[in-house]
């Protein structure tokens, strides 16, 4: 068994399978991509390597997918975690099958902390659209309102798109007012479903995405509303600083020191363990005269193929940050990181137990 660099983790990510009770237009994960079928991960394995990650200092499991809920041993591997001292599980789900309340309260009984729920829409019909599933949105809004009474808090991840990127503020109001605590927005990635080389045209690809430009815009006007309605301002991940001026600053994807020196270890079908999850973005000549420059990842080469490049001009200047308005007094839990946050909601919610 080879050894892993587990003394720096904190967390481990585990991708059991990647099968979906889904099929989002806009998934990154290839659905015909063979290589994790011909190797799937068995649970004495995932079990050895959380094993591991817990030697080498993780105390929090993440699991991921394809959909994870979908892992008929999810519950048998938090239970495996949880025995040997992890301390909880933050799960990444499609929220699908929290629905069934008996099983929502099963797996929130294992130290379930929290879970990111990828909605794409607040629209039943773009929703339905977006996913591909016929009574998707009514048993989403269920999945929320179990998990809300089992006190879980969620975090609603959007990946943002052509049906959605000018109504994110309604979006915002619509799933906060059902109990979200947290956001994030996310641009679409040009992988899986929207992968150019899967047998999409520019034209498939361009119903879905929209230019980062007209979603930026989308973004900034959202978080714009939030600042003045009191929520706390969404996460975004996967855009470059340049489209988002004082906005930039509430991006979660930024390459720090830190994170130049800390591996994550992930445990993925096919692959095993992967590092680099950034490999498809680069620089472009722009970048080179761009303030950005050292703490961004630039773009997906498969976007440039697709948009060009124009939308993305070295910044000479730090913008404004967008919170120079907000009383000083205010500001500290806008720097704090999401899962600080997240793990204060829980406590809270729980009473003050952790
Ligand atoms: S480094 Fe390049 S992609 Fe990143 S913010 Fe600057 S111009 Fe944009």
């Amino acid at each position: 068994m080879s050894e892993i660099p587990g003394h720096l983790l904190k967390k481990i990510e585990v991708y059991p399978n990647y099968e979906c009770n889904r099929n989002c237009r806009f998934c990154f994960t290839s659905k015909d991509n063979n290589n994790y079928r011909s190797n799937p991960i068995s649970f004495h394995s995932i079990c050895e390597k959380i094993y591991i990650g817990y030697k080498g200092g993780c105390r929090m499991l993440t699991v991921l997918g394809g959909e994870p809920t979908v892992y008929d041993k999810l519950p048998n591997m938090l239970a495996f975690a949880n025995k040997i001292g992890y301390i909880g599980t933050v799960l990444f789900s499609n929220g699908l099958k929290f629905a069934d309340y008996s099983y929502a309260k099963k797996i929130a009984s294992l130290k379930l902390k929290a879970v990111h729920l990828n909605i794409p829409s607040h629209e039943p019909d773009a929703f339905n659209y977006l996913t591909q599933s016929e009574h998707g949105y009514d048993a989403l809004l269920q999945s929320i309102r179990n998990l809300k009474s089992l006190s879980i808090p969620m975090i609603a991840v959007c990946v943002i798109t052509k049906q959605t990127y000018d109504k994110l503020a309604e979006y915002v109001d619509f799933y906060y007012k059902a109990g979200i605590s947290f956001f994030i927005f996310h641009y679409a990635k040009l992988q899986g479903n929207l992968d150019p080389l899967n047998g999409n045209n520019a034209e498939n690809i361009k119903s879905i995405v929209v230019p980062m430009s007209e979603a930026a815009k989308g973004l900034k006007k959202m978080l714009e509303h939030c600042l003045k309605a009191n929520i706390f301002p969404p996460f975004i991940e996967t855009m470059p600083p340049c489209v988002l001026d004082s906005y930039a600053y509430r991006i979660t994807d930024f390459i720090f020191e830190s994170k130049k020196f800390m591996s994550e270890l992930r445990v993925i079908p096919g692959m095993r363990l992967r590092i680099n999850k950034y490999d498809s973005r680069i620089k472009i000549s722009e970048c080179a005269d761009c303030i950005w420059e050292e703490k961004c990842y630039g773009i997906e080469k498969a976007y440039i193929n697709l948009f060009g490049k124009n939308e993305f001009k070295a910044v000479k200047e730090l913008p404004q940050p967008y919170y120079n308005e907000i009383p000083e007094e205010k500001r500290t839990p806008l720097f704090i990181s999401l899962p600080k946050l997240v793990e204060k909601t829980y406590i809270d919610m729980h009473g003050g137990e952790d």
